[in-house]
C-alpha cells in the first residue's frame, strides 16, 4: 500500500519508523511518503492559511496551496477558474463537507487502484473498524492533515466532483489541534489489517469491533494465574476448550451489553446461537 501524508508538521510522523509499522516499510509492504504542504506555497512566508470568509476567530487553510499539492500527488491536471468553467454550486460549495457521497463497497475499493483521499475532520462521520477494514484493501491512500480552524470546505468537494473517492472522518467527539494525531490513529487501525502486517495473523481475527456481529472482546489474562491475591477465572485453566470458548463468548456479550449497548442493538439476532440468547 502506498501512503502519502500531507502536513505542515512532517516531523510528527517520524514515529512511523518504529514497531510493526516500521518493519512493514522495511519489508516493502508499506510505502509511506510525508509531504510538507508549505513546499507548494509561493510567498516568502510559505503561508498556508488565511482569515475566514464571513469573519470569526482563527485561520483557515487555503484551497490554492492544497490544490497545487494534491494535483501533483494525484497526477491530476491543474484547473484554473477559467478552464474549469464550473460555478460555485457545481463545485459543491453549498454542500457540507461531511455530506460525503456514499463510500464504495469493499469490493469496489479492493479492485480499484485509484487513490482514496482522506481528510480528518471532527465534524465528519466517525471512523470505525468497518472503515478501517474497507480501507485496508486500498492500494493508495492520501491523507490531508488539517490545522488551525480546518481546511477550506471546497477542497474535498472539488476532488469529489472530479470523480475521486474522498472521505472525511472524525476519530472521536472532541477537537484536536490538527489532523496529524487523527491520521496516525487511522493508519494504525488500517495497516494492521493488511495481510502480512501482523506477525501472527490470528491476532486480528477475534478482536473487539471485528466481524459481522461485532462485540467487545472478553477480558485477557496472562501468567501468573494468581497475582497480588487476584486469581484468573478458574475455567481458563481447566483445559476444556469448549467451556473456555463459551465463557469468553458470554463475557464478551455481557461486557458489550453493559459498556456499549448500541453494539448489542446492532447485532443480527439470526447469527446468535441458542446459548447466546440465554446470556
Ligand atoms: N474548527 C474545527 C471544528 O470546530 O470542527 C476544528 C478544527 S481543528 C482545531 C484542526 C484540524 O484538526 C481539523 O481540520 C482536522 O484535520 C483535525 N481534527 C481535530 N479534531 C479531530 C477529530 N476529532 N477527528 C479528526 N480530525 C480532527
Amino acid at each position: 500500500m502506498k501512503i502519502d501524508i500531507i502536513t505542515v508538521f512532517p516531523e510528527y510522523f517520524t514515529a512511523l519508523g518504529i514497531g510493526l509499522f516500521g518493519k512493514a516499510q522495511e519489508r516493502g509492504l508499506l510505502q509511506v511518503i510525508t509531504h510538507n504542504l508549505r513546499d507548494w506555497t509561493h510567498d516568502v512566508h510559505h503561508s498556508v492559511d488565511d482569515t475566514p470568509v464571513g469573519g470569526g476567530a482563527g485561520m483557515v487553510m487555503k484551497p490554492e496551496v492544497w490544490a497545487e499539492c494534491l494535483d501533483e500527488l494525484l497526477g491530476m491536471k491543474a484547473e484554473t477558474e477559467e478552464t474549469s468553467g464550473m460555478t460555485g454550486n457545481e463545485l459543491g460549495i453549498a454542500r457540507h463537507p461531511a455530506d460525503a457521497a456514499p463510500a464504495p463497497s469493499p469490493q469496489e475499493t479492493s479492485t480499484d487502484a485509484r487513490p482514496i483521499l482522506i481528510f480528518p475532520n471532527p465534524s465528519a462521520p466517525l471512523f470505525n473498524q468497518k472503515a478501517a477494514t474497507e480501507l485496508s484493501h486500498a492500494r493508495h491512500l492520501v491523507f490531508g492533515c488539517g490545522r488551525y480552524e480546518g481546511y477550506d470546505a471546497r477542497i474535498p468537494c472539488y476532488y469529489r466532483d472530479r470523480g475521486l473517492d474522498v472521505r472525511e472522518y472524525s476519530i472521536g467527539d472532541y477537537v484536536l489541534n490538527g489532523g496529524e494525531a487523527a491520521v496516525s490513529v487511522m493508519l494504525e487501525a488500517i495497516t494492521r489489517l493488511i495481510p502480512g502486517f501482523m506477525g501472527n495473523p490470528d491476532s486480528i481475527v477475534e478482536e473487539s469491533y471485528t466481524g459481522s456481529n461485532a462485540l467487545l472482546e472478553h477480558l485477557q489474562y496472562t501468567r501468573p494465574t494468581t497475582w497480588r491475591g487476584l486469581t484468573v477465572p478458574s475455567i481458563l485453566t481447566s483445559g476444556d476448550h469448549g467451556k473456555v470458548d463459551r465463557f469468553r463468548r458470554d463475557e464478551a456479550l455481557e461486557r458489550t451489553d453493559r459498556i456499549r449497548p448500541d453494539l448489542i442493538e446492532a447485532l443480527d439476532c439470526s447469527a446468535l446461537d441458542k446459548a447466546d440468547r440465554k446470556t
